[in-house]
């Protein structure tokens, strides 16, 4: 169901602790850490508590929900310093989401191209 818990998600163990991640910053709704795989100097994944597969599944069931992750997207940024960042959703495999539980990526603290690739 929408916003459970999914036991073959990825991202729901990582909120459960079952596997170790290094956490940037938790709030009630949202739990954020940091890329295992970084592509700038600064690489969180900021992500809703509740399962979702993807950032319009998740605006769509809980608007407010999708808001909480922007916010914390923001203050991340400010946290790390960045004065110019990226928020990155990708949505569906051809677009290169391979975790299909919501997740901002916040990357920074380099030249970012645009458009990206
Ligand atoms: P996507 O490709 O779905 O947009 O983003 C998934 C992200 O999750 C990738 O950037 C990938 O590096 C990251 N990732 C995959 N497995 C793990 C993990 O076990 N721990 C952490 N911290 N990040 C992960
Ligand atoms: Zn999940």
């Amino acid at each position: 169901m929408s916003g459970e818990p999914q036991d073959d998600c990825l991202f729901c163990k990582i909120i459960a602790g079952q596997i170790p991640a290094t956490v940037v910053r938790e709030t009630e709704t949202t739990f954020a850490f940091r890329d295992i795989n970084p592509q700038a100097p600064t690489h969180v994944l900021v992500i809703p508590r509740a399962h979702h597969v993807d950032a319009a599944a998740l605006a769509a069931a809980e608007p407010a929900l999708a808001a909480d992750v922007l916010r914390e997207a923001g203050e991340i940024a400010r946290a790390e310093k960045l004065d110019s960042y990226r928020i990155v959703f990708n949505t569906g495999a051809g677009a290169g989401q391979t975790v299909f539980h919501a997740h901002a990526h916040v990357l920074g603290g380099r030249g970012l191209q645009w458009p990206p690739g």
